[in-house]
């Protein structure tokens, strides 16, 4: 077949979709078909266990057998995935005949449509064919990857009207949002590719003080910074005036994220913003993040639960002490639990906290490991046990931001 591909993208949403073959090449080919929304029927004697379980929640349709002309009835579109060519070649033919458009996994050559290699950065899409090399394509497709994950500020600048090629989807052009991001517990690379993605469209960031400085050093110099470590007033004031901040920006039509150490919602003021907003008319979207409550933990070796060592984890604020009429926490009750007790904010109160620990129960001699600046450059961990662990913290000099952590867990992975 001569002349080049003409590229379109289908809309295949409620639209059949027949597939056929049920191993490797059909397993890769369905995510995509699904994300599309199409109505996917897989013809296939056999399936794949991946495909197996799409077929038992009832997201595509299995039919249990080879290929009959009739399964491309008020199909828009066949993929062949099967290895024999001749059996290829015959469903080609039923295709060609009802003038529907072919991929062939076994013959390029013969096909009348070809898959292109695929990134996709929020709402963009690239599909790149390579001339009947899909090594040439891929490669092409990785190189354009990196250049949209580097943010559009790597790429050729946009005309001041287009800014937001690439952005969120917004409601109208001034129609301003907020997304209350999780910028994980410390190490850059660990926010999520979704929050990364909306940092790099932001016109306004309002930050913390736990995210992770290199974070903000790759936006523009357009970008409105805020800090909210540097809001005078006291904690309440300035979580106001957080809010104000964010509602006023948005209303103004900006693309704001609110950028939170860890995950937003854990401990993090995140659902008070999200209310602000919500109060405000203002759209919020919300991408939870890396919580440090498990992270630093693993970035000291220590997996918060551990096949027969513990079956839970507890996570708790230690910022109120226990004896405290204001303490929300039933540190009595804790003190009974088995497993693994993760304690965020808890420098200040860790004497008072782990001796109503042992107190009521927990033995002394239980293992804990305290992380500071867990994920980053700057880690400190000490290993101890909960009936001293006050005093080693005290003598090792370690400073917030930190997590402490208690159970067998500490030195599960020890050899
Ligand atoms: N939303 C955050 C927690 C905010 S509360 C999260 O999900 O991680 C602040 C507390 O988190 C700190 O006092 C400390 O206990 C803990 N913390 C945050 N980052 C940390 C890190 N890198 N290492 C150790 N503890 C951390």
């Amino acid at each position: 077949m001569s002349g080049n591909p003409y590229p379109l993208g289908l809309r295949l949403a409620g639209r059949r979709v027949v597939l056929v073959g049920g191993g490797a090449v059909a397993t890769r080919r369905v995510p995509a078909l699904l994300d599309a929304g199409a109505d996917v029927l897989l013809v296939a004697p056999e399936l794949t266990p991946a495909l197996r379980a799409h077929a038992d929640a009832g997201r595509l349709r299995w039919q249990r057998r080879r290929f009959a002309a009739d399964d491309l009835d008020d199909a828009w579109l066949v993929q062949v995935a099967v290895d024999d060519p001749s059996a290829a070649a015959a469903i080609s033919a039923v295709a060609d005949e009802r003038r529907i458009f072919c991929v062939r996994a076994d013959d390029r050559a013969a096909a009348t449509a070809w898959t292109p290699a695929v990134t996709r950065q929020g709402p963009v899409t690239v599909a790149v064919l390579g001339g009947g090399d899909p090594r040439r394509a891929m490669a092409v497709r990785d190189a354009v990857r990196e250049l949209l994950a580097a943010g559009p500020s790597r790429l050729a600048p946009p005309p001041a009207d287009a800014v937001g090629a690439l952005g969120p989807v917004r409601p109208n052009r001034r129609g301003g949002q907020v997304a209350l991001v999780g910028a994980g517990p410390g190490d850059p690379e660990l926010i999520t590719v979704k929050g990364r993605r909306l940092l790099t469209e932001a016109e306004v960031v309002v930050t913390d003080r736990l995210v992770p400085g290199l974070l903000l050093d790759e936006l523009g110099p357009e970008v409105e910074l805020v800090d909210a470590t540097k809001i005078p007033y006291g904690p309440a004031r300035a979580q106001e005036e957080i809010n104000r901040i964010l509602v006023d920006r948005a209303l103004a039509g900006k693309a704001v994220v609110r950028l939170k150490g860890g995950d937003p919602y854990v401990f993090g003021r995140g659902g008070e913003e999200l209310l602000a907003c919500a109060a405000a008319g203002v759209p919020v979207t919300v991408v939870p993040g890396v919580t440090s409550a498990v992270a630093a933990a693993a970035g000291a070796g220590v997996p918060v639960t551990h096949r027969a060592v513990a079956h839970e984890f507890t996570v708790v604020s230690g910022h109120v002490p226990p004896d405290s009429s204001a303490s929300m926490v039933r540190w009595e009750h804790l003190a009974g639990l088995r497993g693994t007790l993760v304690i965020l904010m808890g420098l200040k109160n860790l004497a008072a906290i782990s001796a109503t620990l042992v107190a009521h129960g927990r033995p002394a001699q239980t293992p804990a490991v305290v992380v500071q600046e867990g994920t980053t450059g700057a880690q400190r961990t000490i290993r101890s046990t909960l009936g001293v662990v006050a005093a080693d913290v005290a003598a090792a000099g370690l400073r917030p931001p930190a997590v402490v952590v208690v159970g067998d867990v500490v030195g599960a992975l020890d050899s």
